[in-house]
């Protein structure tokens, strides 16, 4: 029945959403894993649960005309997949990055779904974005560009229908440009996006939760292997929002992040990176990782990011876009003697890298999981918002690692009760999946 079920649903996927093969690895994973789920519970089945939550609810795209600084009109295109609201509103970040196209935001909106799901939280899942480049454009174009992007998509989301929030190349300054634009649009001052400015509805925490969070679940993950952070030599791919954080709590339970990269490629800073040299490249001057051997000759920097996992370590964290550690990266892990790898980014590994790491005995956490902190302060950010008011630092923190946890326990739970032990792959996805279709079957065919 398995094989028959899957086929079936990929089936309709693929011709319905024809290229969008990132959207077709995503469906296929999550698919495969609750395939047990199905067979035990034919009431999903006859309500046709699974045909809807592969089929977003609604996706719009736009055009998005700006001006550049020397006069000239330049045209992108917007998107915003909203893909389910069993849970509550739609929720998920926005990327601006060339690559960006409606397969990509479809599977991150997808991946949402479950994720949102897993943190315990009330919100439904989403994704957007568009094919800018952020990169070298003036802040002055950035603003333009923010702006004309959000006098279409103001209309379609609100605190109670969609709230987007960043991804790669949506940092503080877009989210700013972006809120600035809403509340004139719509003379309203309401938490309409998360990662806002901590003087204007933002929450402590966000900045760093995905990082923070991904660190949380994995002590989780060495702890069931007898071990914590001391002593682990730790690789992360990317040197964003994500990476920054993740390297920063590492070094805060005693571990040591030795290589870091960006999409040229990578650094390796045997003594330990030093993250105040990583953050004034990366998040004031806007520059490249290279940059980093200006103040720390002793480190090497290697060209082409792909290079990064031949690096020996004990815990590797992917964090910097899909697709970016194959199945010969994940041999060359494994053969190093990596024990444990998780996702600070969205299905960064291919499904031939989740294999081998299942195969070789590496503990392995899934983005839905392991990533899934930075959504779930959104979510706080969302609370506070609501309330008028705003937690301390410490307070946050606490719900996020509170939060890391139960998604944790979760996943070990899930694969447990339907014969996955140990899998946080199958576990994620079940019970992510539970969780909305429970919700789905309760609200009725709509
Ligand atoms: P940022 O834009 O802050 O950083 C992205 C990093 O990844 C940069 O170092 C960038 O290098 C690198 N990168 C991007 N694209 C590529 C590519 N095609 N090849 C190699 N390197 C690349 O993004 P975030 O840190 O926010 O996001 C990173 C990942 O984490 C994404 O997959 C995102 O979806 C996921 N994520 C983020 C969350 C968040 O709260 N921010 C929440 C959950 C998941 P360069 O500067 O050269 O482009």
């Amino acid at each position: 029945m398995a094989d028959n079920f899957v086929d079936g649903i990929m089936e309709t996927v693929e011709s319905r959403n024809g290229g969008d093969v990132e959207f077709h690895q995503a469906v296929r994973e999550v698919v495969e894993s609750i395939a047990p789920v199905i067979e035990k519970h034919p009431e999903f089945a006859a309500a046709g649960i699974v045909e809807r939550v592969v089929e977003p609810e609604r996706q719009i795209i736009f055009r998005v005309p700006w001006m550049d600084d020397n006069g000239q009109v330049q045209v992108n295109r917007g998107f915003r997949v909203e893909f389910n609201s069993a849970i509550g509103p739609y929720k998920g970040g926005l990327r601006f990055h060339p690559s960006v196209n409606v397969g990509i935001i479809k599977f991150l909106g997808f991946e949402q779904t479950f994720k949102n799901a897993l943190t315990g939280t009330p919100i439904g899942g989403g994704k957007g974005g568009c094919d800018f480049n952020p990169k070298g454009k003036s802040d002055n174009e950035v603003m333009r560009f923010c702006q004309s992007f959000m006098s279409e998509l103001f209309r379609h989301i609100g605190p109670d229908t969609d709230v987007p929030a960043g991804d790669i190349g949506v940092g503080a300054r877009e989210i700013g440009y972006l809120f600035g634009q809403y509340k004139k649009l719509t003379n309203t001052f309401v938490g309409i996006l998360t990662g806002k400015g901590l003087g204007w509805g933002g929450s402590l925490v966000r900045t760093e939760a995905t990082g923070y969070g991904l660190v949380y679940f994995v002590s989780r993950m060495l702890e069931a292997r007898g071990k914590d952070w001391k002593g682990q030599k730790v690789v992360i791919s990317g040197s964003g929002n994500v990476a920054i954080y993740a390297t920063q709590k590492v070094q805060q339970l005693g571990g040591t992040v030795i290589a870091l990269s960006d999409s040229n490629g990578y650094i390796v800073d045997n003594d330990g990176i030093k993250l105040d040299t990583v953050r004034q490249i990366k998040e004031v001057r806007r520059g490249r990782i290279k940059e980093y051997l200006e103040e720390h000759p002793s480190a090497e920097f290697h060209e082409g990011w792909e290079g990064i996992w031949s690096v020996p370590c004990d815990v590797a964290l992917p964090s910097a876009t899909q697709n970016e550690l194959d199945g010969n990266a994940a041999g060359t892990l494994v053969a190093n003697g990596c024990i444990a790898v998780a996702e600070g980014a969205n299905m960064p590994s291919t499904p031939e890298a989740v294999k081998v790491f299942l195969d070789g005995g590496v503990s392995f956490g899934p983005a839905k999981a392991a990533n899934a902190g930075g959504v779930a302060t959104s979510a706080l950010e969302m609370s506070q918002n609501s309330m008028r008011m705003s937690w301390s630092f410490e307070e946050v923190d606490k719900r996020l690692k509170g939060i890391m946890d139960s998604i944790y326990t979760q996943c070990v739970e899930a694969a447990d009760a339907y014969g996955c032990n140990g899998n946080l792959v199958a576990g994620a996805n079940i019970a992510g999946f539970l969780k909305v279709a429970r919700a789905m079957m309760a609200q009725g065919v709509v």
